[in-house]
């Protein structure tokens, strides 16, 4: 459609680093946040600094980063019952996923991202889902996407496409791909500026970032950032 992307950034470290991977590769690029009702909404608050720790980074980057958009999804919170959303330990279900799983959560996002690059005339939105080292939910399966991506092309009658740049990389991975896009600054801005943490938890800056240490989040972000320094 165009030279357009469309990134779906959380303020984590993956939608931190899909975001530099999109502004190495395309002209124009804006960002898009859900306010679901999560828990916490500390990741919705990083989202302004790193976003202005981005453009700080590379004056091409700068010219490149557009408008940022935050779109109301508090309707999540009233259909689904998950730990994400409310307040509960989080534990493993019947089913072999983790209650932190929001159904339909990236489904939800992708259709209305789609929606909303319709109306940009952007063509490409990208998304840190993976599955590589994940908590298995179905919605970041590459056959879920493609077959998202099926329906958004049919549905809205644009060639509008879902590009995962992380879909096959585990989180060691993940560094060194922040590594390869912005070097020494990028990782140093992901490490200390992005959450992943489940419980909200930012007072401590572990040598992987801030979080509880506790949580499986941190618990992968921490084992990825390990392996990272292992083999860098
Ligand atoms: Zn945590």
């Amino acid at each position: 459609m165009n030279d357009g992307a469309l990134v779906l950034f959380s303020g984590g470290q993956d939608s931190a680093t899909c975001l530099a991977w999109a502004l190495a590769r395309y002209e124009r690029v804006e960002t898009l946040a859900f306010d679901y009702g999560q828990r916490h909404a500390v990741e919705l608050e990083v989202r302004p600094q790193l976003l202005a720790a981005m453009r700080g980074l590379d004056p091409e980057w700068a010219r490149r980063l557009g408008d940022d958009h935050l779109l109301d999804l508090s309707v999540l919170g009233g259909v689904s019952d998950t730990a994400l959303t409310r307040d509960a330990e989080i534990v493993m279900q019947d089913n072999g996923l983790p209650n932190t799983f929001v159904p339909g959560r990236n489904l939800l996002f992708l259709t209305l991202a789609a929606a909303l690059a319709y109306r940009r005339g952007i063509g490409v939105l990208v998304g840190g889902m993976c599955e590589t080292d994940y908590s298995g939910y179905p919605d970041c399966r590459n056959d879920t996407l493609q077959a998202l991506q099926s329906a958004l092309q049919l549905g809205m009658g644009t060639g509008v496409t879902i590009a995962t740049p992380l879909m096959w990389l585990d989180k060691a991975a993940t560094w060194q791909l922040a590594q390869e896009l912005g070097g020494a600054p990028l990782v140093e801005l992901i490490r200390t500026g992005t959450h992943t943490c489940y419980l909200g938890e930012r007072g401590t800056l572990h040598d992987w970032g801030h979080g509880c240490g506790k949580c499986p989040a941190c618990e992968l972000r921490a084992k990825g950032y390990a392996d990272y320094l292992q083999h860098a």
